[in-house]
């Protein structure tokens, strides 16, 4: 019996179930596909770093003599979707079974769904081990609760994997120690670190060119390109992390500085979504660090609670709530998605600080992408699918799984408080504290109108005003109702017409 063995290319792992005892007689499957890397325009760098890695990791493969047919972008012109490469090779030998894991986009598990219908022959969908949790364990969870809160979800993670676990008591005395972890970055800190970069290989080059000549028309900077494409390379960034920024991982992990993208962020989700790291190892590896006294307790909790906690929560909210996820727009909004998202070229300098870092890394870390431009778009109404489009072009870690919870839910609350109990929003005074984005910006973040207004803070007022009717009740957004309630109706009335002029002329502010 000879199978068909389908590996996408966020299945970079060797542990991944689809190539469980793998015969003589089996074709192991890859291939880059056009529909894959056009159905959003990715950014130029994520085509590349998933290419290259594919390309690497099939050479893994065969050199551990393993049946392997890789088909190349532009290879076969016609075949531009899994279904059409799977016929393709069917018409060529004859195989009793497909076997593929399931992908982390449900439209792509669709595809797989139906593809036995077309094909005639059995599909075989295995279960994605590469998670803490189940989909069923969370399924299970979720709906014995009538509000799904992470940080329960977390505890259950801890006392799963006996991460910085005493027996069933938390390492440290507490679950959380977030409060430690939002410090603000003096204006001279040096960041004195960056993460470990490596220089492109033959396979790499190769890569590099053909995006350039294919996908000129997509957005950022394809080089300097010096993100590991092989999970040795990846594994070797974990540890370079680990040595030298997770000791101030916590104690920075909001703060924001120009010209600083990484900050002491890891930057390896990357390489985690596509299978180059393990999440599970990872903790591992970094509770280590805490039990070896080479990182503090806020830093290790609070890096291990965004993997096993928030990444495996996320996860399951998708799963839980697709594909009737993707169509929610709580708050209606729908205003059209401003060019500065593509440019960079607006004169909020928090905005084009964040957006130029994503255009030259195809990265930006959490909370400017939560705080600046999520709450920016979240602020101004941006129609909820261009703006989720936008977020999974525009990161090399981007993926549907991943990217739609945390766009659509975290950062736009247009689920209406399924994933977050309140939204995410804040006045340019959150961006104040926490960057020195506000010092060489022509805007004040303290007004609320006038031409130097900032827009976040104008728009954050107006948002209150516009979102009344569904938003006051939410006992969580109480201060911020008794805060507007200060305000009088001319200042109010005041805030709304600029909040409509600045909606008017987006593309100009
Ligand atoms: C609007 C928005 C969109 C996002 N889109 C994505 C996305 O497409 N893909 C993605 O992997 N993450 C996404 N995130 C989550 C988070 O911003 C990134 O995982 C993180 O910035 C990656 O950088 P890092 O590796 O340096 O992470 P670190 O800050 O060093 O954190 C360590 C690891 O924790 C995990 N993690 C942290 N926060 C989250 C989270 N909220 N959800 C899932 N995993 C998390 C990641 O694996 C990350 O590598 C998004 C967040 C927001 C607010
Ligand atoms: S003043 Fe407002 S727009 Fe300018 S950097 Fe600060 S928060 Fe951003």
């Amino acid at each position: 019996m000879a199978v068909l063995r389908l590996i996408l290319g966020d299945q970079l792992s060797h542990n991944i179930p689809t190539l469980n005892d793998t015969k003589e007689d089996d074709l192991v499957l890859m291939a880059e596909l056009r529909d894959e890397a056009t159905y959003v325009k990715h950014h130029k760098k994520k085509i590349a770093f998933i290419f290259s890695a594919m390309r690497h990791f099939a050479d893994e493969l065969k050199a551990a003599k393993l049946n392997l047919r890789y088909i190349q972008f532009n290879e076969l012109q016609d075949c531009t979707s899994f279904t059409d490469i799977i016929k393709n090779e069917l018409n060529k030998s004859t195989y009793d079974e497909v076997v593929v894991t399931e992908p982390g986009e449900y439209r792509l598990l669709d595809e797989f769904i139906n593809l036995e219908g077309k094909i005639g022959i059995p599909v075989s969908i295995y279960e994605d081990n590469r998670f803490i949790a189940t989909e069923d364990e969370f399924n299970q969870w979720a709906s014995s609760k009538s509000k799904l809160i992470m940080e329960n979800w977390y505890r259950m993670m801890r006392k799963k994997t006996g991460l910085l676990m005493d027996g069933n008591k938390p390492i440290g005395g507490d679950w959380n120690f977030d409060k430690q972890n939002r410090k603000s970055l003096k204006k001279d800190h040096k960041v004195s670190t960056t993460p470990l970069e490596f220089k492109p290989d033959k396979i790499t080059r190769q890569v590099l060119s053909l995006v350039n000549n294919e996908f000129d028309d997509h957005l950022g900077d394809l080089e300097p390109f010096s993100f590991a494409v092989t999970s040795a390379d990846a594994r070797k960034a974990l540890k370079y992390f680990i040595q030298h920024q997770l000791p101030y991982f916590g104690d920075y992990q909001d703060a924001m500085l120009s010209g600083e993208a990484f900050i002491y962020h890891s930057v390896i989700s990357h390489y985690i979504n596509c299978g180059l790291l393990d999440p599970l190892e990872t903790c591992k590896a970094v509770e280590k660090a805490y039990h070896d006294g080479s990182a503090p307790i806020n830093a290790v909790e609070g890096f291990i609670r965004q993997i096993i906690g928030w990444r495996e929560f996320i996860r399951g909210v998708y799963w839980h709530y697709m594909p009737d996820y993707k169509e929610m727009n709580f708050l209606n909004a729908r205003n059209p998605l401003p060019e500065f998202y593509w440019t960079g070229r607006t004169k909020m300098n928090c905005i084009s600080e964040a957006i130029n870092m994503t255009r030259r890394h195809a990265y930006s870390h959490h909370i400017q992408r939560l705080m600046v431009t999520g709450n920016f778009a979240n602020l101004a109404g941006i129609d909820i699918q261009a703006i989720c489009d936008w977020y999974l072009a525009v990161y090399a870690d981007a993926y549907e799984w991943v990217e739609l919870p945390n766009t659509l839910g975290m950062a736009l609350y247009a689920d209406g408080g399924l994933l977050g109990t309140k939204p995410y929003i804040s006045t340019g005074k959150y961006i104040k504290r926490m960057s020195n984005f506000c010092d060489s910006c022509q805007y004040d973040p303290d007004a609320s109108t006038g031409e130097s207004a900032c827009p976040f803070t104008t728009l954050y007022w107006n948002y209150l005003i516009r979102n009344e009717k569904k938003l006051r009740t939410n006992p969580r957004m109480a201060l911020s109702y008794r805060n507007l309630d200060r305000l009088n109706a001319t200042d109010k009335a005041e805030i709304q017409r600029h909040a409509d002029f600045l909606i008017t002329e987006i593309d100009n502010i």
